[in-house]
């Protein structure tokens, strides 16, 4: 008995550092990582190769995939997508090596293909932004018809100043009151679901702004889109896993399925045997344009219908869903926005807005970290399960 505990407390750090470890610190060592599953997955898949689009504006930066068809016969395909936000990856690409080392050898090579794809964003992922180097959201660009309406979302103009102010960042206690009334004033003024709404429905007028979509559509839009196209095309059934951070309850990640799945959250919670699922409404969740899971199933309504999908977000809450977590996102991502388009008066604001602005994509909290890999597991198993890509595990 003397020596149970002593190898017990050893365990639980071993796994502890180990779970901890999935989590890269740089884009660079995360994408190494990624390039090195390949002789791996061959000893399986052997047709598997590992691609990337190298950016147009920086060839140190790369979207990076490796995507293996099936043996004998294109069934299923797997997808797994990371950091279509930049900063969200170093989750993302942690979610995506639990994945590699523990279900991949799980599916069945000879029916099964995949589609493993890191750093949709590299840019953001390189400088820990949300956005792409045009401060694009690539989350509000995914259209099947692309439109980039100027016009559209008219609401985001009322508080565009609100959400943009000019000049440099200053005191941070001074912004912070500053912020809280203006967020008073907008909310009383709008109701808070048209604030809410105004400022994440997408706009496509403020280059600066938050939830930017661009005018055109981004190359690595049109990269990830053709991908999709040769899942939906190659295979008759494509489930697809989107890794990303920042909203809902800190310690219960909430799988975020598209408002057009017909199926109710309560109906998938079952099905999954998983305690949170929520569909992207306003009700829900909230509502996206140019949203990359509606993509996909806009995608195989007009031209597969005849396909069997689910695709569905990873979400990772960070600051929690409280009143007090609904203020601070949006504190933190005013103020990492101006701190970056207008500069800071010192070295250390700078660093406090970037501080904040990590700890609501990449918490640094072990015990964070450990919850999160826990509900992925989860979430994986049962998925993977109900959609039958593995067998029930004994
Ligand atoms: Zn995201």
């Amino acid at each position: 008995m003397e020596n149970r505990l002593p190898s017990i407390v050893n365990y639980q750090r071993a796994t502890m550092t180990n779970t901890l470890s999935l989590f890269p610190t740089t884009y660079e060592s995360s994408r190494e990582r990624f390039r090195g599953y390949l002789p791996a997955i061959q000893k399986m898949w052997n047709k598997a190769a590992l691609h990337q689009h190298v950016m147009s504006y920086d060839n140190s930066l790369t979207i990076d995939w490796i995507y293996s068809p099936a043996a004998e016969k294109n069934e299923k395909v797997l997808v797994f997508t990371t950091g279509e936000h930049g900063v969200e990856c170093y989750v993302g690409s942690a979610m995506m090596h639990k994945f590699v080392e523990e279900y991949l050898p799980k599916l069945d090579p000879r029916t099964t293909g995949f589609l493993l794809v890191h750093a949709i964003n590299p840019w953001g992922m390189k400088n820990h932004r949300r956005g792409n180097r045009d401060n694009i959201d690539l989350n509000r660009t995914f259209m099947l018809d692309p439109l980039f309406d100027s016009t559209f979302n008219p609401a985001y103009d009322r508080i565009h100043g609100f959400l943009n102010p000019p000049g440099k960042l200053t005191n941070t206690f001074f912004n912070n009151l500053a912020y809280l009334f203006s967020l008073l004033w907008h909310v009383s003024s709008m109701g808070m679901k048209n604030f809410r709404s105004a400022l994440l429905l997408g706009q496509y007028r403020h280059p600066n702004g938050l939830y930017y979509g661009g005018r055109d559509m981004p190359e690595e839009t049109r990269i990830i889109m053709d991908l999709y196209k040769l899942a939906l095309h190659d295979y008759t059934q494509v489930l697809h896993l989107d890794m990303h951070t920042g909203y809902g309850p800190r310690y219960q990640m909430s799988l975020v399925n598209s408002a057009l799945d017909n199926n109710p959250s309560n109906y998938f919670e079952n099905r999954f045997n998983y305690p949170l699922v929520v569909a992207a409404t306003a009700d829900e969740f909230y509502a996206i344009r140019g949203d990359m899971i509606d993509y996909i199933y806009g995608l195989k309504q007009r031209d597969y219908p005849t396909r069997r999908l689910f695709a569905t977000s990873f979400e990772f809450g960070t600051l929690g869903d409280t009143l007090f977590g609904l203020f601070q996102s949006p504190r933190v991502m005013i103020h990492e926005n101006r701190a970056f388009w207008h500069g800071t008066s010192n070295e250390q604001v700078h660093a406090e807005a970037k501080r904040g602005f990590e700890e609501l994509f990449n918490p640094s909290a072990a015990d964070w970290k450990e919850k999160a890999v826990k509900d992925a597991e989860r979430a994986f198993e049962g998925i993977l399960n109900a959609e039958g890509y593995i067998q029930p595990s004994a």
